[in-house]
């Protein structure tokens, strides 16, 4: 039997009169449970079934959090006490939303979600509490950490956006997105703080959802929403504030943590009219916002999901041609020469790949792959090895022939890779001088003194240092004053018209003269004419030179075929090596 309450005892304040009206039109048209609490004086007014199902003393009623309180989960009850009070408290904080278990009139607890605001009064003193709280049917609505509707609500939520779609032509986007380098926000401190986190960005993004829309928690560091009516206009804004939002601190612990995210999102219904495809296609476009580096939001389209589909399949390709001991990478040697004599100095080792149905890969394509995936760090000491085994080979028919190989900026971040360089060259009775590492110029901008430190002590062992594509980065003539190196590669962007392209023609010669007032060599990549050819030799004074005029990247046979056993412009081989070929 239901017990019958009281008669209105205690009177309610002047401000509970004056929304009087309103509350009770309001708890008329919702099954959510309903409260105003008149902050200053602690009297609140409830909703007939909020005073029923939690057998509350009435519908007016005095230190209604107080008792509110002692109905909560012990498991809730710190963390409800504590964010409640501090968003009547700190007067800045005016929202406030929870999820936990209270204890009914039957004595079982259920799962509530729970919202509040404060209202301030003229002089910005809290005033009024005005709260909403909804029962959830089944405890799997809710994310365990973050208080938020989980994935499966998130799918019911798409799903009636849809339907909405179909009944109305309303079209929308969900949004995706994930933490960047949450995992290390997780290893650096502890499952706690990471915990705290998620529930953090929770609080602040919810704050800055449109009127309406909901927050969902799906797995990991990932969250999502459904913006009814979005176009691009739209996501971009929801995206500018999520990012300044998660710009800003947060402290917790009293250690302050702050993060970036990647988003994705996927418009409905032209990138999915159905809840699978949708999710799917906004999970391609994080993932596509993570790939191009991380902090910001992808839109699907159709290329780009093809193309990361493309990626996907060569990263799960190049992941198990590693495990086979780098199966299916092989290394091509195209020719270096001397400016002035023409006479074949070295080659440059180039990174081929073919995947597993035989067919060749770009470099351009699958690079990138192994340097996100950081599989380069193996497969860079592969290449090393191989080239300088291929370079030892090399050198019994030409003595100071030189191999230039490749680094990605992974590489020279990965710290045992010195040793491993110098390790392996000793293992062969190679002297250092007899390579020469290549790294990509515009990847260092960011990083010069800890670069340089590395490259420095790589001279000092005796291996050269040659800065790849010059001219193609930021800082190009100013990293000349910065850099360590004893090469600078002029790119091929300088060279294609150079004929025609005064400027062109003047960098080049003014990027050499100023190289060797410094002491340091010029090759000029990309010629693939003989009138450039003289050109860079007589007018800009190059020093050597690598370009399909000389040779294309060939396999290590063809290689040895054209430039060893034909004579031509390159030194015989001794008969008695030919003989070991
Ligand atoms: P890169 O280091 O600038 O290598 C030179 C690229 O220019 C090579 O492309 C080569 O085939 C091409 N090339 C050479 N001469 C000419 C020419 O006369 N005309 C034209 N049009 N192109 C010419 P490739 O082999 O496709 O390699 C592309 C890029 O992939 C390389 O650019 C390098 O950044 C990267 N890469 C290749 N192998 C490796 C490697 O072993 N490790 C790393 N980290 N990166 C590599
Ligand atoms: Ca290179
Ligand atoms: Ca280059």
């Amino acid at each position: 039997m239901m017990k019958r309450k009281r008669s209105n005892r205690i009177p309610l304040s002047p401000i509970l009169k004056r929304v009087k009206l309103y509350f009770d039109l309001l708890k008329r048209s919702t099954d959510a449970y309903l409260y105003v609490e008149d902050i200053p004086s602690k009297i609140a007014m409830l909703s007939p079934n909020l005073v029923q199902d939690f057998d509350l003393p009435n519908e007016v009623m005095e230190n209604l959090h107080e008792r509110w309180a002692q109905l909560i989960h012990p498991e809730e009850r710190v963390a409800y006490e504590t964010s409640f009070r501090e968003s009547v408290e700190k007067e800045n904080v005016f929202d406030w939303s929870d999820e936990y278990r209270v204890k009914t009139r039957k004595g079982e607890y259920i799962w509530v979600r729970a919202r509040g605001r404060v209202g301030m009064d003229e002089q910005g003193k809290p005033q009024l509490f005005v709260g909403v709280m909804t029962r959830m049917a089944r405890r799997n609505q809710a994310d365990e950490v973050t208080g938020l509707l989980n994935k499966y609500q998130f799918e019911r939520g798409v799903k009636a956006a849809l339907a909405n779609w179909r009944a109305t032509q309303e079209g929308g986007a969900i949004l995706l997105f994930g933490l960047d380098n949450f995992k290390i926000v997780n290893e650096t401190n502890n499952r706690s703080f990471g915990d705290q986190a998620l529930k953090h960005v929770a609080r602040a993004v919810e704050k800055i959802l449109p009127e309406g829309m909901t927050l969902y928690k799906l797995d990991g560091d990932e969250y999502a929403t459904i913006y009814p009516g979005a176009g691009k206009q739209e996501i971009a804004e929801l995206f500018a504030s999520l990012q300044s939002t998660l710009s800003h601190p947060h402290t917790i612990d009293g250690r302050p943590f702050f993060c970036t995210a990647s988003a994705g999102t996927a418009f409905y219904p032209a990138a999915g009219k159905d809840y699978l495809v949708l999710h799917k296609h906004a999970e391609a476009a994080m993932d596509f916002a993570k790939q191009e580096g991380k902090n910001r939001n992808c839109l699907f389209t159709k290329e780009q999901y093809n193309r990361w589909v493309r990626s996907i399949s060569i990263r799960d390709a190049m992941f198990s041609s590693v495990e086979n001991g780098c199966e299916g990478f092989s290394l091509f040697y195209q020719p270096q020469v001397d400016a002035r004599t023409q006479k074949l100095i070295g080659a440059e080792a180039l990174l081929r790949w073919k995947n597993p149905k035989g067919r060749m890969v770009a470099p351009m394509e699958f690079i990138p792959v192994l340097e996100e995936t950081k599989l380069i760090i193996l497969v860079g000491k592969w290449i090393f090895e191989e080239a300088v085994k291929t370079c030892k080979k090399w050198r019994k028919i030409q003595p100071n022939f030189r191999m230039s190989i490749n680094l990605s900026y992974e590489q020279v971040r990965d710290l045992s890779f010195q040793d491993f360089v110098l390790t392996c060259l000793e293992a062969y009775h190679m002297p250092p001088d007899s390579v020469t590492l290549e790294l990509t110029e515009s990847k260092i901008v960011a990083d010069w003194s800890f670069v340089n430190k590395q490259f420095d002590q790589f001279r000092q062992s005796g291996v050269h240092i040659a800065m790849d594509d010059f001219g193609t980065g930021y800082s190009s003539l100013s990293s000349l004053k910065n850099l360590s190196c004893d090469i600078v590669k002029i790119d091929r962007e300088f060279v294609k018209e150079i004929l025609a392209n005064e400027f062109d023609r003047e960098l080049v010669k003014y990027t050499v003269a100023l190289c060797h007032s410094i002491g340091i060599c010029c090759c000029i990549e990309g010629v693939e004419d003989d009138d450039v050819f003289r050109l860079l030799r007589d007018t800009c004074m190059a020093d050597s030179i690598q370009g399909y005029l000389f040779g294309h990247p060939e396999s290590e046979e063809n290689f040895e075929k054209e430039f060893f056993h034909s004579g031509g412009v390159m030194p015989e081989l001794p008969p008695e090596e030919r003989a070991k070929w």
